[in-house]
């Protein structure tokens, strides 16, 4: 962080605000132009409120160096994280497959589907329990009872089970019943329940708000990780743009950004992003062209009646024609799925 002094300001006032600096642990580099009087934080700069730094009606302006997040960061973890659930991973060189519909309907359904996405080589059935609906009279989820079948399709085919929790009161349940803890995009910035799941020794995965910036999202995951819990798995799932034709706009570049910057593996959701069954393959795709880690795919059996987001999710005969076409594309990056 450097602090850049305004012109002329008396020497005993930058001396203070040195002096305040250091007593929060931080080494400082000074440099005096002509004009300008520059200070350079070095050391751990987590401590500085740079607001009140801002507010010194002396200091021109706060310039960051460094990321505001640290655990969630590249530069302090250099190789890539490789998330571990049961015997299976996201990240390294894997080309992870999460599958299931929206929302569990029924036991027949979510085992039906279940074991069409298994035989076509996905890794972990995802569906919805607890669902965070934009209006209080559609289809709330099964609840308690979405997890149980959930576990029952489990049992049948060995699936590691991936579903959102929405609140912490559930958490101990969640714990007891679930392999990876989905964090929903209207919740990316819930802080009480960022610090909930952080406290947990399971893997999150973490959706990207849909108004968020990379930085917003890696500072949510960073509230996880500084809480103990470090198996977090990102996801994009598409932003708000002025674009309509699509439900969201999928923000292929945030991946290789993402990357760039965090050793956390990142899949993409190209089901929300789009919003329509026939984008999820060419999204799919695309994906895997700018290096993510994995998919989260929504699949239906009767996508007509489906409760929940029938018009994005693919049939389990398109699901696995996608998967033989992806088995292809992975293997140019050298991952396998
Ligand atoms: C979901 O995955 O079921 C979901 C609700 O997604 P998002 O939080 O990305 O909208
Ligand atoms: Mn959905």
């Amino acid at each position: 962080m450097i602090i850049v002094m305004k012109p002329k300001t008396p020497i005993e006032k930058i001396e203070k605000i040195k002096m305040k600096m250091e007593s929060l642990g931080c080494g400082i580099h000074e440099s005096k132009g002509e004009n300008y009087h520059l200070l350079g934080l070095v050391g751990d700069t987590s401590k500085i409120d740079q607001s009140q730094i801002q507010a010194d009606r002396n200091v021109e302006k706060v310039i960051f160096v460094q990321e505001p997040y640290k655990k969630a960061n590249r530069l302090f973890h250099p190789q890539g994280t490789v998330v571990k659930i049961g015997d299976r991973q996201i990240g390294g060189n894997r080309f992870s497959i999460i599958a299931g519909p929206c929302s569990v309907e029924s036991e027949e359904q979510i085992v039906n589907i279940a074991e069409d996405i298994k035989e076509s080589g996905a890794s972990f059935l995802r569906g919805g329990a607890y669902k965070p609906r934009t209006s209080p009279y559609s289809f709330q989820g099964l609840r308690d009872e979405g997890l149980k079948l959930l576990k029952i399709a489990r049992e049948k085919t060995g699936l590691p089970i991936v579903t959102e929790l929405m609140s912490p009161d559930k958490i101990e349940k969640f714990v007891e019943n679930v392999d990876v803890i989905q964090i929903g995009a209207r919740n990316m910035q819930n802080f009480d329940l960022l610090k909930e799941v952080g406290k947990i020794d399971k893997p999150v995965l973490l959706k990207r708000g849909m108004s968020a910036t990379i930085e917003e999202l890696l500072m949510a995951a960073e509230y996880i990780m500084s809480e103990g819990n470090e198996k977090v798995i990102l996801c994009e799932r598409g932003i708000r743009t002025f674009e309509k034709y699509t439900r969201n706009t999928l923000d292929l570049s945030a991946i290789p950004v993402i990357k760039k910057y965090s050793h956390l593996p990142v899949i993409v959701d190209p089901s929300h992003a789009a919003g329509l069954w026939w984008l999820v393959e060419p999204l799919a795709k695309a994906a895997v062209a700018v290096g993510a880690d994995g998919l989260m795919v929504e699949v239906h059996n009767d996508p007509a009646n489906a409760k929940c987001d029938g018009q994005q999710s693919i049939t389990p005969e398109r699901f696995r024609n996608l998967m033989e076409k992806l088995k292809q594309l992975v293997s140019i990056e050298n991952k396998e799925i």
